[in-house]
């Protein structure tokens, strides 16, 4: 587990994500939102993919007004979409960009915060299926444009109760430990294979809708937002993070 103040402090050098195309799961709102933006402000065509197209076009007009290069929009619900529409997706990306640089698994969902002795077992597969599954299934589509870039970063989304177990996380704790070692496998098959590094982010606790649903008499402006974690998301998706491969990183000191 990497947790340097190098890494929360990271201050990239301008438009060092200049040429990168980038995809960002979730980028309407919360985390994803902020990152896509950040990474547009440091030079990256970002592919914003979500499932409200609202907010996915709010995030390109503000990317198109500040000036950012112009970003493309992917509709997807992760609880519905297949392995066949994520290979048409890489195919996509292949026709009109050759390559991705960068893939940012942030969309996620909570689902109930209640025993596991109670837990529906819909809510569980639902939450399985966003968290985890899709995800493994995206990399496995998109990996082929991934293997086109000279270095693509793939970075999965944690969090603390992935890695320690806590009552009443549920199915969203189960998934994040999953993911914590999803990465640690794929990681370890491509090390020193080729150019795709993979790693995990722990954003921490950040001010979103989804730590309000968690913590409702939480006062959010205690917490740190979106925008303050940017610089651990920027380092991974840029060169500084090359030969990085396999960490499990904090966004926020502790
Ligand atoms: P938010 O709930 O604010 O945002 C989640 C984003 O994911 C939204 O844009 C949402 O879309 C999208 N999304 C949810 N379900 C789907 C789906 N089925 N298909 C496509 N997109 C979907 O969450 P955060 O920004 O807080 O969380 C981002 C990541 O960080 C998650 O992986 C979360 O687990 C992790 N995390 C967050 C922490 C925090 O304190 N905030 C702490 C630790 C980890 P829509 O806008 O349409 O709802």
């Amino acid at each position: 587990m990497l947790s340097t103040p190098n890494i929360t402090r990271y201050k990239p050098g301008l438009n060092h994500l200049a040429q990168r195309i980038i995809l960002v799961t979730g980028a309407g709102d919360g985390i994803g939102k902020a990152v896509a933006i950040g990474a547009a402000k440091s030079g990256a065509t970002v592919i914003l993919a979500g499932r409200t197209v609202a907010k996915l076009e709010q995030v390109y007009n503000l990317i198109i007004e500040a000036g950012g290069p112009e970003p493309s929009i992917y509709p997807v619900d992760l609880t519905g979409a297949t392995a066949k529409d994520y290979d048409d997706l890489s195919v996509l990306i292949d026709e009109q960009f050759g390559r991705l640089d960068g893939l940012l698994h942030n969309a996620a969902i909570l689902g109930l915060r209640s025993p596991l002795t109670n837990y529906s077992s819909e809510l569980w597969s639902k939450v399985i299926q966003v968290n985890l599954t899709a995800q493994f299934q995206m990399t496995q589509s998109l990996m082929t444009v991934l293997e086109k870039s000279e270095d693509a970063s793939v970075i999965f989304t944690t969090s603390g109760v992935g890695r320690v177990g806590k009552a009443f996380w549920g199915a969203y704790a189960v998934s994040k430990f999953a993911v914590e070692g999803m990465v640690q496998t794929w990681a370890s098959e491509v090390e020193g294979l080729g150019s795709v590094r993979i790693n995990a982010i722990n954003p921490g606790a950040t001010r979103t809708n989804m730590r309000a649903q968690a913590f409702p008499a939480e006062n959010p402006n205690d917490l740190k937002t979106p925008e303050d974690i940017l610089p651990a998301y920027l380092y991974l998706l840029g060169q500084d993070s090359i030969g990085v491969n396999g960490q499990s990183i904090e966004a926020q000191l502790r």
